[in-house]
């Protein structure tokens, strides 16, 4: 079995969410790669040392096109992107750039903790 990459992104709202998400599945995501945007990776290194996290640019900087790129490259195998729902989002594009390419490639792609959840255990399954 090939080791699994997957791609986390949080809005800045979302970043501790994401933290805390990873925290609970350390263990799972320390037998994969890790990707995720600049300052959600940031956050992630900071607050588990012990996993590998590979940074990209920042998302509105382009670290969601990374990662668009990656999902069209065939090389991400789940996409975590904790969105926020309550705020008017200026990375809306975004969103719906990576949510579209997830589809076309039929990436497993969550938005919440729970959904999150199911992809990871559909992953580690896999
Ligand atoms: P960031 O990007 O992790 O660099 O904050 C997140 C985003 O795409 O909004």
């Amino acid at each position: 079995m090939s080791v699994k990459t997957v791609a986390l992104i949080a809005h800045d709202a979302c970043k501790d969410k994401m933290v805390e998400w990873v925290g609970k599945h350390r263990q799972v995501l320390g037998g994969m790669s890790i990707v995720a945007t600049g300052t959600t990776g940031g956050r992630i290194a900071d607050a588990h040392p012990d996993l590998s996290v590979s940074p990209l640019k920042s998302g509105p900087l382009g670290g969601d096109q990374q990662i668009g790129a990656m999902i069209a490259d065939g090389r991400l195998e789940g996409l975590v992107f904790f969105v926020d729902p309550l705020s008017p989002m200026p990375h809306d594009v975004d969103v719906k750039a990576l949510t579209r390419l997830a589809i076309v490639y039929d990436l497993p792609m969550a938005c919440s903790p729970s959904t999150a959840d199911a992809v990871l255990h559909y992953l580690a399954a896999d």
